[in-house]
């Protein structure tokens, strides 16, 4: 297979279906090329298959040939030679890798000019002006880009030059400075490389080429690419199209226009312009730019025609798109397009609009496969709350949501203080790709410079992050910024509202994000696709929490991790008189003292879900939690000395004390050694439904046992919870008929590899499953999830030796297998066997599309996640990974209280 295309190659499929050889952009540029007809410059693009070869063996044979062919085709078409000294053509060379980037990688533009083709560009154009200016922000970038000289160099040149024509404005710069300007630029690459700057176009373009496939690996890529999830070895393409010039005179410009507002998803163009200026200037966000309804008043026609380009794009595409274009002497032409990016606000409401609208008439299902668990975050952030709070600063609102942080002025600084533990907000004067660790950093970002489609502005809004940008007023300085005299240093607290545009001193409270009414039209539509398929519980271990679950739309609690009640302030106490008990007598009564406390809480959780199954597991983590730390314990008794109560404390730790407390005395081995607190847990919990029965309540509660390995070690804790279902029914004097309104199920977390292999012999003892992934991920790998993740992961990630922090998304391949496996053998046993999983994967959409492919019932997560859940289950389910359930995991649920009557099945 060849390694280049034209744009107006005869593909066998659309070109945009073909994104994994041409990428995003090369697809696009032959898509509106070859289908569109549309006014492109002519070009070639050089497939992905070629990087991929680059990055294994170096340049590959043969692309010297098809590049030179591919070249002579593109002069044939435009008449004209790169590198003539008579009337040269100009190409620009650009990455564009499958899933955009922006900004993460290189281009190259204004190739072809030397000193002698400068001059025939002069003449051609009768511009001389023009000639030289292309020709010295050529030579600034090919050094930068291509022979790696600090760009530093060569904008301080250009200041300098700048102040002795004395304008402060790229154009001001007059021919005779510009003429200088190449010379000395000149000068630097010399100095730098020990060479003159390549005269040869063929050495050019090669050395552009060959730039654009090494900075796919360039660091910034990188750590784009795991910020993005986007894998590390789908290569580049790299697009060579002949230039246009927005920079030639005032019937020029060059512009970004989306089809519609993609921060609002308001219907109508949106974008901005510049007049007499390279595309690199709207995007870099060095000049501040107009919007695009300002382009009617100054090209009528121009303006006409996009619109209507517009509205071919969006019948096409059945979506926004965004597009980057240039008037050269009144002739538009259109650069890219792509499906724009956009915010989740705008993408809700653009989904909902395009379902009821005639040119597109999207589909629910198509509409919800375009939403994503991030649009669905954006929606969900925080928001400034009251509108009291007095402005500093005015911008435009990029990136909705508010941030409050302290000020930080550079990249590395917002990084380090991001380290110390700082919430960050970096103020820059504008930003480029070189900011991304800091903007990743930053709760918020401020820029001074910068339109809606800067830079700043894009990385932003793709990552939901606030920003503002374009906040004119700000003047920065060193490690402060000045706005009408008011002085803000580093350090100093500021608040910005990217969503109104605004910037405030000091902290402004904040409050939770709020929904757009396309959000429950989405969700609604994603319960619909997924009912019978697959539910979404939550994760919560409180009344409050229950009930902001059910609010999300959770349908019952996979996991109340009980522990968590233990550790309230109140309760430590009681906990530790437990732990140190020395007679059957002191540890009863602080387990009574427990169960009282533990039955208010868990009245509270069944009444937040009445209802709806909820899932409590017995205690699991390891007692020495409940114990001071045995370091501090220890100073303290080399120094000031201990009271007798810490003295005890202090035994008890060293005790308890675990090398490993992951591996050690947790979930049911917490049980075999300390009976009767399950036992006590076992009791609160029904005197709690019982309760909820008198109530009037209809309590469905799933006693869940942590850790177990085995079937004898499941039937022991099913024995201990079924004798203390028994016995508090009998204390209370419950009648059969009370017990006839609850139900009640016992079964067991999947946690560790032997768990999912014996699932066999364990459903002989379990009502059902629930995959705790979390352990099953940490014992599976090996991998510690307290230290793991800090320490190597980032390494692991970069070196692409993991696709993903297998913590947060599940790994497909192993974990995922002994998911697999552990449904198979346990509904080999059980066929009614409900299962689901309660770790932290069940609110990640790609994890959820495992669950879903591997059978389970429900996922579990966050109350805050449970939305995403609920629309990546509906996405599993449109993608085929999962099976109509219908009624089993009803019958699965009408299992009553009396089950302790069967305990053998
Ligand atoms: C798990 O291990 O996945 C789980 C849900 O339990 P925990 O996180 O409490 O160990
Ligand atoms: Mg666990």
């Amino acid at each position: 297979m060849p390694f280049v295309f034209d744009f107006d190659h005869t593909h066998r499929k659309p070109p945009m279906e073909m994104k994994d050889l041409l990428g995003g952009k090369g697809a696009n540029l032959a898509e509106m090329t070859s289908v569109l007809e549309l006014p492109v410059p002519p070009g070639f693009t050089i497939g992905t298959t070629a990087c991929r070869s680059y990055m294994e063996q170096g340049w590959p044979d043969g692309l010297t040939a098809e590049v030179a062919k591919a070249r002579l085709r593109l002069e044939k078409k435009m008449g004209k030679r790169i590198g003539d000294p008579s009337d040269p053509l100009l190409v620009s060379v650009r990455s564009g890798a499958k899933f955009s980037m922006p900004g993460m990688m290189d281009t190259v533009l204004n190739l072809g000019l030397n000193d002698h083709s400068v001059e025939g560009l002069a003449k051609q154009t009768d511009d001389e002006r023009f000639a030289f200016d292309s020709y010295r922000r050529f030579i600034a970038m090919y050094g930068r880009i291509v022979l790696d000289i600090p760009g530093d160099e060569f904008d301080a040149l250009l200041d300098a030059a700048k102040e002795l024509a004395g304008t402060t404005s790229d154009a001001g710069v007059p021919v005779e400075l510009l003429r200088y300007l190449v010379d000395a630029y000149q000068q630097i690459v010399e100095r730098h490389t020990g060479k003159p700057f390549p005269q040869d176009p063929d050495q050019q373009l090669r050395g552009a080429i060959e730039a654009v496939f090494a900075s796919w690996d360039g660091p910034r890529a990188v750590a784009y690419r795991v910020r993005e999830r986007i894998p590390h070895d789908l290569g580049t393409a790299v697009n060579v199209q002949a230039m246009v010039f927005g920079n030639r005179d005032d019937t020029s410009g060059t512009g970004v226009g989306f089809t519609r507002d993609p921060a609002t998803g308001a219907t109508g163009e949106y974008g901005d312009f510049l007049v007499n200026a390279q595309g690199e200037d709207v995007v870099a966000g060095i000049r501040n730019t107009e919007p695009l309804a300002a382009l009617k008043d100054q090209f009528p026609t121009i303006h006409a025609e996009l619109l209507a380009i517009f509205a071919r794009l969006e019948g096409h595409y059945r979506d926004m798109c965004d597009t980057e274009f240039t008037i050269e002497q009144g002739k538009l032409w259109m650069l890219q397009t792509r499906v724009g990016k956009r915010t989740g606000r705008a993408a809700l409401k653009m989904a909902v609009d395009m379902v009821g609208e005639k040119a597109i008439k999207l589909s629910k299902e198509e509409a919800l496969d375009r939403i994503t668990g991030e649009h669905l975050e954006q929606v969900l952030h925080p928001q400034f709350s009251g509108s009291g709070a007095t402005v500093l600063a005015r911008g435009l609102g990029a990136s909705p949501g508010a941030a409050v942080g302290r000020v930080y002025l550079t990249a590395d600084d917002a990084q380090a203080a991001a380290e110390r533990g700082e919430k960050v907000v970096l103020v820059r004067s504008e930003t480029s790709p070189e900011d991304v660790h800091g903007m990743l950093a930053a709760e918020g970002i401020l820029t001074a410079r910068g339109g809606l489609v800067s830079h700043a502005a894009v990385v932003a809004r793709g990552w939901g992050k606030p920003a503002v940008v374009g906040a004119e007023a700000l003047r920065i300085s060193g490690s402060s910024f000045t706005v009408d005299g008011t002085v803000v240093k580093e350090g100093d607290w500021i608040s910005v509202d990217g969503t109104h545009g605004t910037v405030m001193l000091g902290q402004v409270p904040v409050t939770a994000g709020e929904t757009p009414p396309e959000f429950e039209t989405i969700l609604g539509w994603a319960d619909q696709v997924r009912a019978g398929h697959l539910g979404v519980r939550a994760n919560a271990d409180t009344g409050p929490d229950a009930a902001n679950a059910r609010r999300h739309g959770a349908e019952g609690i996979g996991l109340c991790r009980t522990e968590h009640m233990f550790l309230a302030e109140d309760r430590l106490p009681v906990v530790r008189r437990m732990i140190l008990a020395s007679t059957p007598e002191e540890e009863e009564q602080a387990l009574e003292a427990l169960r009282v406390a533990q039955r208010a809480d868990f009245v509270d959780i069944l009444e937040a879900m009445d209802g709806l199954p909820v899932t409590i597991r017995l205690l699991d983590p390891p007692l020495h939690e409940f114990l001071p730390d045995t370091q501090e314990l220890a100073i303290k008794e080399a120094t000031s000395g201990l009271t007798e109560e810490e003295s005890r404390l202090y035994e008890a730790a060293k005790t308890w004390h675990e090398f490993n407390p992951m591996l050690g005395t947790r979930g049911v081995r917490l049980g075999v050694i300390k009976p009767g607190l399950y036992a006590m847990q076992v009791r609160a919990l029904m005197e709690a439904a019982l309760d909820r029965v008198a109530a009037g309540g209809h309590p469905i509660v799933e006693i869940m046992i942590p850790l177990t390995v085995s079937r004898e070690e499941l039937a022991l804790a099913r024995s201990w919870v079924e004798g203390a279902i028994t016995e508090a029914l009998a204390a209370t004097g419950a009648t059969g008929a009370e017990e006839g309104k609850m139900e009640v199920l016992i079964g067991t977390m999947i946690e560790t590899p032997r768990a999912a292999l014996r699932a066999g012999e364990i459903a002989e003892e379990a009502d059902f499953f629930s995959f705790g992934t979390n352990d099953l991920t940490q014992m599976t790998f090996g991998f510690s999830r307290d230290d793991v993740e800090g320490r190597m992961m980032s390494a692991y990630l970069e070196q692409g030796l993991l696709k993903r922090n297998p913590f947060e998304v599940v790994d497909p391949d192993g974990v995922g297998e002994l998911v697999r496996l552990g449904v198979e053998r346990g509904r080999a046993t059980r066929p009614t066997l409900k299962i689901g999983v309660c770790g932290e994967h069940g609110g990640d959409p790609e994890s959820i599309a495992t669950f879903a492919a591997a059978g389970l019932d429900y996922v579990s997560c966050s109350p805050f996640r449970v939305p995403i859940a609920r629309l990546a289950a509906a996405q599993a389910v449109l993608a085929g990974l999962t099976t109509a359930k219908g009624p089993k995991a009803k019958s699965a649920g009408k299992a009553t209280a009396k089950a302790k009557s069967k305990t053998k099945r």
